[in-house]
């Protein structure tokens, strides 16, 4: 196996096109794990850690543009106003020692249904910033998924950053587990209200062959809040109206039976979250529209 050191960007770049199977590293704690176990045996590792700009995040109007190697630990630490959502996720992934090293970009490489930043990502709505020497061309989230554990990246690219809009209302993700740390997700659910459009976006994890977002649900718990005038009287969303949202979001999984859970219990289990999600949200909602238009 081959190691290449690119020194700058540009040079990441002609090494992908000149050697379209090398398997870049950033964090490594995918790709190790895959060398350890005999699962991989690239003829070139291409290291991305001389590489300054893939750990910068720029804050911008509308959106962050996070570089690809930015570890999860920093934008706990420094992203949670502008990305909450991510920012809970990156909370739950594996540990400390793993969140140090462990990205946005690494998750999007290996693109597996049960990665963190998937569900955040889709209810945010990100664009993922694939570059080669070919030029630039912007990934929407809800096209990056291809298959399980593939993405949308052409063997000459590589993702240089995630471009993920600003949030405008409350975000929350959750996720089921064996326990609280160091667990890969049974299934995993983000939420994000978008008051500013008066839309609402999911992100289903763990629970269909790629992430995928429940655009039924996302439609009816829209539509449900424009008719009940709930996003201008700040009311409590019925209880009919959250368990339909739940038996949506249960509705979109096409999720299989494996070591970490059924399928049916996966199906069950994001409906409960979904529930659970839309009540903090609409709560935080409530609270930050003025408690003073409730009834
Ligand atoms: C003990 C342990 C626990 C874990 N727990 C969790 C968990 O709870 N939740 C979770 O989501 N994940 C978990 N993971 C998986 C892993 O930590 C994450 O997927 C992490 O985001 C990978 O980031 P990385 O920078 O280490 O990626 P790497 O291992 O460096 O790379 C991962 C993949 O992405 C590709 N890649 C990396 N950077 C780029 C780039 N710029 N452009 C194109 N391709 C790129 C690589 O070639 C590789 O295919 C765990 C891993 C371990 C070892």
């Amino acid at each position: 196996m081959d190691f290449l050191r690119p020194a700058s960007w540009e040079e990441a770049l002609a090494a992908k096109a000149e050697h379209p199977s090398a398997v870049p590293i950033a964090g490594g704690t995918d790709v190790m794990v895959e060398i350890n176990f005999d699962h991989r045996r690239p003829e070139y590792l291409m290291d991305l850690n001389r590489i300054p700009e893939l750990t910068d995040w720029e804050v911008g109007e509308e959106s962050v543009r996070l570089g690809a190697s930015v570890p999860y630990t920093r934008i706990m630490e420094h992203l949670r106003t502008e990305l909450p959502g991510l920012a809970l996720a990156a909370h739950t992934v594996a540990s400390p020692q793993i969140r140090n090293r462990g990205g946005v970009g690494g998750n999007l490489g290996t693109a597996s249904p049960a990665g963190d930043a998937h569900p955040a990502l889709l209810a945010a709505g990100a664009e993922v910033e694939a570059v080669s020497v070919r030029g630039t061309r912007m990934i929407p989230i809800d096209d990056f998924y291809t298959g399980v554990k593939r993405n949308a990246l052409a063997p000459d690219e590589l993702i240089r950053a995630v471009h993920v809009s600003k949030a405008d209302g409350p975000q929350q993700f959750a996720k089921v587990g064996t326990r609280n740390a160091m667990v890969i997700a049974v299934c995993a659910f983000g939420l994000a209200l978008h008051p500013a459009t008066r839309t609402v976006r999911t992100g289903i994890g763990s629970a269909a062959p790629t992430p995928v977002r429940a655009r039924t649900a996302e439609e009816f718990l829209a539509a449900a809040l424009e008719e009940g005038g709930f996003w201008d009287n700040g009311k409590v969303v019925t209880p009919s109206v959250a368990q339909e949202f739940a038996r949506l979001c249960s509705a979109a999984c096409n999720p299989i039976d494996d070591v970490r859970g059924t399928a049916g219990y996966r199906r069950h289990a994001i409906g409960v979250l979904a529930r659970r999600t839309l009540t903090w949200t609409w709560e935080s909602y409530r609270t930050a529209a003025g408690e003073g238009k409730a009834a």
